[in-house]
């Protein structure tokens, strides 16, 4: 509803949005305007309908992101590593636009890593993260420790539980440890600088 008491775009051909024909409704701004707060009502309806989920684990969040931004720039690394050196010097005018995006593209890609990999770096993210990961673990140890109270099991029954789930825990561990190795064995490589 508009500040005269007539509904949001009344007698216009934007209905339900911006301002009524009386008070620049019609005008090229109003319809304009009317556009915006459509095309925004209608993102934030479809936005709203996604349910977002929030990040469970802010760290592990942003450690992701550090993983697809560097890839990014890797992948822009490659293109700008292909071409060559009569491309950059004489590009026709097509192959020139694409050349000046290609690198523009991974100037960018370099600017987004630093920009994440320096957030990473000032969390001292590892660190906490494996601060976490004690913490779970001390909760998973004192929930097992209820349950096999709980169970009356005999005394040396219960032990074996423990230490069987202690060398499956270990196992785990050493299996993502593995995984996560194999992931950094994806060198990055930069631009190649060619010799003249
Ligand atoms: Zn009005």
């Amino acid at each position: 509803m508009g500040p005269c008491g007539q509904p949001a775009g009344w007698h216009t051909d934007h209905p339900g949005y911006g301002r009524c024909s009386w008070h620049g409704g019609a005008a090229p701004n109003g319809v304009k305007a009317a556009a915006e707060e459509q095309a925004y009502t209608q993102a934030r309806e479809e936005l709203a309908k996604l349910d977002v989920r929030p990040a469970g684990n802010p760290l592990e969040a942003l450690q992701k992101l550090g993983g697809q931004v560097v890839a990014w720039q890797e992948a822009c690394a490659r293109l700008v590593n292909k071409l060559t050196d009569d491309q950059v010097r004489y590009p026709g005018s097509l192959r020139g636009e694409q050349i000046r995006a290609e690198i523009g593209m991974y100037q960018d890609a370099m600017r987004q890593s630093a920009s994440v990999l320096t957030s990473l770096a000032k969390l001292d993210i590892d660190e906490r993260l494996t601060a976490i990961q004690e913490r779970d673990a001390a909760l998973i140890a004192g929930a097992l420790a209820s349950a096999l109270a709980g169970a009356c099991l005999a005394p040396e029954l219960a032990q074996r539980v423990r230490m069987d789930f202690a060398s499956r825990m270990r196992e785990i561990s050493r299996a993502k440890a593995a995984a996560e190795a194999e992931d950094d064995d994806g060198a990055i490589s930069g631009v190649v600088v060619r010799p003249r």
